[in-house]
């Protein structure tokens, strides 16, 4: 039984929710009778519900985030309903800024900002007798250095089956209008010193994956440095996630990044749109030169995997214009390019632009764009499923040699805009497409469409899909292949055949 719940659903098992472990690290004397209880976004919510009320608490905190708001508006409706006398308190980014776009009103408190010491003050409150009238609690901004940090709240489960996130610092300091880091306008570091102490300990642990949650790692030299050190000084293998700005890779950051061992190094790179102007627009930081020299440098001579991103519906920015942006991301580097959809995230400043651009959002979750006055509804959809087959067949590395046809002369998005339009009419849909039938597709769109000899395609789709050892050939391929065989016997004993006779 505990008093003080501590709840969330997360999109997968494998997430582990750190903001939670902080609200539980600082909870203080009131630990004692707390506990995290996480759910997963395809838990019943009934279920959450049920497993809660089994505690008997008092208080049920709860955190709201893009990917779980429908889930915690359901949770909150069915708690109130059947245990109206517990008292809920929600947090996280959903909670924070108002109106509303999900249904939370049966809460009977908000957090709004960082929760860490805002939770336990208002629950010493409530056990107090002192519980305050107003439903919305203004939390400051923390000091990272002044409160308990939450690695040892990470279970021996979580060691074992889950990510550990980590974060050396919180905020951002540059403005990007779509996202919400750019609201806390300065970066804070935990001292390295503790912050490493912690990570000595999960590694002892027996952590080996740590993903940085940190917004724009390489944006202090000196405490990256630092971090990276610790780092190497392990014995692989390791796997370390960190989120970096493309602009800001001195000499000291390059050689520390070249030292990372295959696969123990993974940098997710924004780009997000690589126009001037739409930079400008959206308050954004751009420097071509410079991002096409470090991914150059990061792609040829270090062996981090690299991820890059582009965002579609950017306030001003046509579909042309974003096809230019891929097609020159692809021509600086070949690692994964994530395209996403642009969402309006409650309390960012992107609205700013709804009139202006005619920027029409879903008013639900993850709250994507649907239109505005460059890209009609119809041509959104197109490129949500751009997106997704090109997850399908370009990021997933599946057709590293076969998909360089869909881009012939060099025209990365229309050759894969073609693509998508063709095979989305074979499919009706962009789901449950097993990497059979989809190779299947590629071979055929390759020969049929784009008249690649049959020969040829196939010997580069085999090459393709035996890059992972021990892969079966797809169906199609066996079958063709087997078919070929039998053509030769058969070629063979017709030319013995052939032979007797004429002697
Ligand atoms: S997109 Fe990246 S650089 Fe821009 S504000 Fe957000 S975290 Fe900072």
């Amino acid at each position: 039984m505990s008093q003080i719940v501590l709840s969330t659903f997360n999109a997968r098992y494998t997430h582990t929710a750190l903001g939670l472990r902080y609200l539980f690290a600082n909870l203080k004397e009131l630990q004692e009778v707390a506990k995290i209880k996480e759910f997963v976004i395809n838990t019943q919510v009934a279920d959450a519900v049920e497993s809660v009320l089994s505690e008997n608490p008092k208080i049920v905190g709860i955190g709201a985030y893009i990917w779980n708001a429908n889930e915690v508006g359901e949770f909150i409706e069915i708690l109130k309903k059947v245990a109206p006398e517990i008292i809920i308190i929600v947090g996280g980014p959903e909670a924070s800024y108002f109106p509303h776009r999900v249904d939370f009103s049966g809460a009977d408190y908000f957090i709004q900002g960082e929760g860490d010491i805002a939770f336990y003050e208002l629950c010493r409150a409530i056990y107090d007798d002192k519980a305050p009238t107003q439903k919305i609690i203004k939390a400051d901004m923390v000091d990272l250095n002044a409160i308990k940090l939450p690695y040892a709240y990470y279970s021996d489960e979580d060691v074992a089956h889950r990510q550990c996130y980590v974060e050396a610092s919180r905020g951002c300091p540059y403005s990007c209008e779509f996202c919400l880091s750019s609201l806390d306008k300065k970066v804070r570091n935990i001292e390295p010193e503790k912050f490493l102490q912690e990570m000595e300990t999960l590694w002892n642990r027996g952590v080996r994956s740590f993903k940085f949650i940190d917004r724009t790692f390489n944006q202090g030299i000196t405490t990256a440095n630092r971090l990276m050190d610790f780092f190497l000084s392990k014995e692989p293998p390791y796997f370390i996630h960190f989120e970096v700005i493309p602009d800001n890779f001195p000499e000291s950051i390059k050689e520390r990044i070249k030292e990372f061992p295959p696969s123990s190094l993974q940098l997710e790179v924004g780009i997000q749109t690589l126009d001037p102007v739409i930079s400008q627009n959206i308050y954004r930081k751009l420097n071509i030169e410079k991002i096409r020299k470090n991914l150059h440098f990061l792609e040829n001579e270090t062996k981090a995997h690299l991820h890059v991103d582009l965002i579609v519906g950017l306030p001003g920015e046509s579909i042309e214009q974003f096809g230019k942006n891929l097609d020159m991301l692809y021509g600086m580097t070949r690692c994964e390019i994530q395209i996403g959809i642009l969402k309006k995230l409650s309390g960012t400043t992107i609205n700013r632009h709804d009139e202006i651009h005619g920027m029409v959002y879903s008013d639900k979750p993850p709250y994507d764009i649907y239109q505005n006055n460059l890209i009609p509804f119809d041509m959104m959809q197109k490129m949500k499923r751009f997106a997704r087959f090109w997850d399908m067949v370009y990021n997933s590395g599946n057709f590293k040699k076969s998909v360089t046809y869909l881009f012939a002369e060099g025209k990365v998005f229309d050759g894969f805009f073609a693509f998508s339009e063709w095979i989305y009419e074979q499919t009706e849909s962009t789901w449950q497409i097993s990497l059979d039938r989809l190779a299947g597709f590629v071979f055929k769109y390759i020969t049929e469409v784009l008249h690649v000899d049959i020969e040829v395609a196939k010997e580069t789709m085999i090459e393709d899909v035996m890059v992972v050892r021990g892969r079966k050939l797809p169906k199609f391929l066996r079958i063709e292949i087997e078919n070929k065989k039998t053509r030769k016997e058969e070629a063979k004993t017709f030319n013995k055949r052939q032979l007797k006779h004429s002697t």
